[in-house]
């Protein structure tokens, strides 16, 4: 570990941080320190990193803003790669294709690109997370998800090449892609895109974004929902159907607005939300014979 901080620092990569707490870094407000935090400033810099992270065997996450990941107390002795503000850009080619780098904010470019006229990212209207995320989990509301917009995703693999995989090589289904079976970091991606009438898709946008505030709780960090859906049924129903909604452990409490969020009521520690993940687990399991499987993604040592 103590090489491999010493290499990135000499290689002049980006910025490198000593036990940087993730708490700073997820919407949850829960995490203990990375022992390395890297942001790389461009894709050739972060291609050089990986190559003497991979090589050196320390193993590493890559984290946009947190907003879908559960980091435990302890942290993450390891390297943390934060896409950041070097790779928060954008460009639309000839009205129709949208390209951006993977730490550009969803929010911020759905709401910039339909003040344009621009159509295709409707339903990402108030998703939070980085484009980089939005691929990574395939992620969706509205009944629409990323896999219906996007054309390729440029991938740097663990072998530290750079490769396009096509919007079917990304492998899509519910909430998944295949980034979650196989390692690999999306540093850009491209997206269709077409003009549209202006005013139809800020209204769209804006009536999406009012349905979350009125339905999700916003008072406090949360991590969206927790739990994915086991469809047909919904777990934020099944979770309210089973009396849940209110209960807590520790500072993690069962939001009172939507049973598949968990909020931070201040001071919840990872094993508080671990702890009320679990009780949901078995209680769903034993009065309805469902398993629930989390959204969230638990990461870090125990
Ligand atoms: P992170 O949480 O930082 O990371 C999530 C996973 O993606 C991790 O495994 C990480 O390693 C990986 N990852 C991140 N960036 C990259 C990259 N560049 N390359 C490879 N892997 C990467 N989600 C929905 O789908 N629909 C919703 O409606 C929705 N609503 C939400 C509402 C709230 C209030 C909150 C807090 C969350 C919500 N979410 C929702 C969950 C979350 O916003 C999404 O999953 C989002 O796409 C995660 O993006 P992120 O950048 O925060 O990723």
């Amino acid at each position: 570990m103590e090489k491999l901080l010493k290499k990135l620092e000499e290689l002049n990569v980006g910025k490198i941080k000593e036990n940087e707490p993730l708490k700073n870094h997820t919407t949850w407000k829960i995490g203990g320190p990375a022992r390395i935090f890297y942001e790389p400033d461009t894709a050739e810099n972060l291609q050089t990193a990986m190559k003497e992270i991979i090589a050196s065997g320390v193993p590493w996450l890559v984290v946009g803003k947190g907003s879908n990941l559960l980091v435990s107390d302890k942290g993450i002795n390891g390297v943390v790669i934060k896409f950041g503000e070097n790779f928060a850009h954008y460009e639309i080619e000839d009205d129709k294709l949208l390209r951006v780098t993977a730490g550009y904010s969803v929010i911020k470019l759905t709401t910039l690109i339909s003040k344009q006229g621009y159509s295709g990212f409707e339903f990402a209207g108030g998703i939070p997370g980085t484009i980089g995320g939005a691929v990574f989990m395939n992620a969706g509301a509205h009944g629409s998800d990323i896999s219906k917009i996007l054309k390729r995703a440029l991938i740097l693999l663990p072998d530290g090449s750079f490769k396009w995989y096509t919007n079917e090589e990304m492998d899509y289904s519910y909430r998944t892609s295949r980034l979650q079976k196989e390692a690999g970091i999306c540093v850009e991606a491209e997206f269709n895109i077409k003009k549209g009438d202006k005013e139809k898709i800020t209204k769209e946008m804006q009536a999406n974004k009012d349905y979350r505030r009125e339905s999700q709780p916003f008072k406090h960090p949360t991590c969206g929902s927790v739990f994915r859906n086991p469809l047909p049924k919904y777990a934020g129903r099944l979770i309210e159907e089973a009396g849940l909604k209110g209960y807590s452990v520790g500072g993690a409490q069962i939001s009172d607005i939507h049973a598949n969020f968990i909020v931070n009521n201040g001071d919840a520690t990872a094993k508080d939300v671990m702890g009320l993940i679990k009780h949901v687990q078995t209680t769903i399991y034993e009065k309805f014979g469902v398993k629930m499987e989390t959204e969230v993604e638990q990461v870090g040592d125990n």
